[in-house]
């Protein structure tokens, strides 16, 4: 391949990696990613999408203030999330520190930030369930599948790079009755919600906006 655009697509000898992700409420696999090496963590983030984040209809809520826990080390994106990891890791140290009588060094959490984190420069062990939370209480598994090398002959059908993470396998989200008018399916889910004593509310679009417009 020639020409002035070459780097915009995938050249042999870059990485790829797989990526899955689980739903929160029902541990199901959701979405299978694959991005290239030189992304970063935050790149495949944005990349997420939950039902739970859909409430209030905010774009960025997918990744926002969200963080990952991969092996001991800690990736955030947003103060917030940054702000919330300082406090697990100095309240795990307290606990240590009493129990164990550890050295300084022994307490290795580390944090970095998402959107300065490689992929091709994470600590990860393949096949190993992680932790990705946001929204403050949303927890997904996500697992880094494997990797593979591109080589010569898998560059014929070339995809640009800005499609990546290309999203390989999308599954159905849950079908569930709203809790509202009883009749449509939900598309939306409130977690803990008060109208419901604490359980979580699926909503349709319909009820949701209804709810909204009260407000
Ligand atoms: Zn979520
Ligand atoms: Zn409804």
């Amino acid at each position: 391949m020639m020409g002035a655009n070459n780097s915009d697509f995938i050249a042999a000898g870059e990485s790829l990696v797989h990526v899955n992700l689980y739903d929160s409420i029902n541990g199901e696999k959701v979405f299978e990613y694959v991005c290239y090496g030189e992304q970063t963590l935050l790149d495949l983030i944005s990349k997420f999408y939950c039902l739970i984040a859909r409430l209030d209809n905010k774009e960025h809520a997918h990744h926002f203030n969200s963080y990952c826990l991969i092996e001991e080390n800690f990736y955030y994106n947003g103060n917030a999330a940054k702000k919330k990891i300082e406090e697990i890791i100095s309240f795990s140290n307290q606990n240590m520190d009493e129990e164990h009588d550890l050295e300084p060094l022994e307490k290795n959490n580390l944090i970095f930030e998402m959107s300065k984190t490689k992929i091709k420069n994470l600590r990860i062990v393949f096949g190993r369930p992680y932790l990705f939370r946001h929204l403050e209480g949303c927890d997904h598994i996500i697992l880094f599948k494997d990797l593979r090398i591109l080589t010569e002959n898998q560059i014929n059908d070339p995809i640009k790079k800005d499609k990546y993470p290309l999203v390989v396998f999308e599954g159905r989200l849950r079908k569930r009755k709203c809790d509202g008018c009883r009749t449509k399916y939900a598309e939306l889910v409130s977690l803990n919600d008060s109208l419901k004593g604490g359980k979580h509310l699926y909503l349709c679009e319909q009820c949701h906006s209804n709810l909204h417009n009260q407000e």
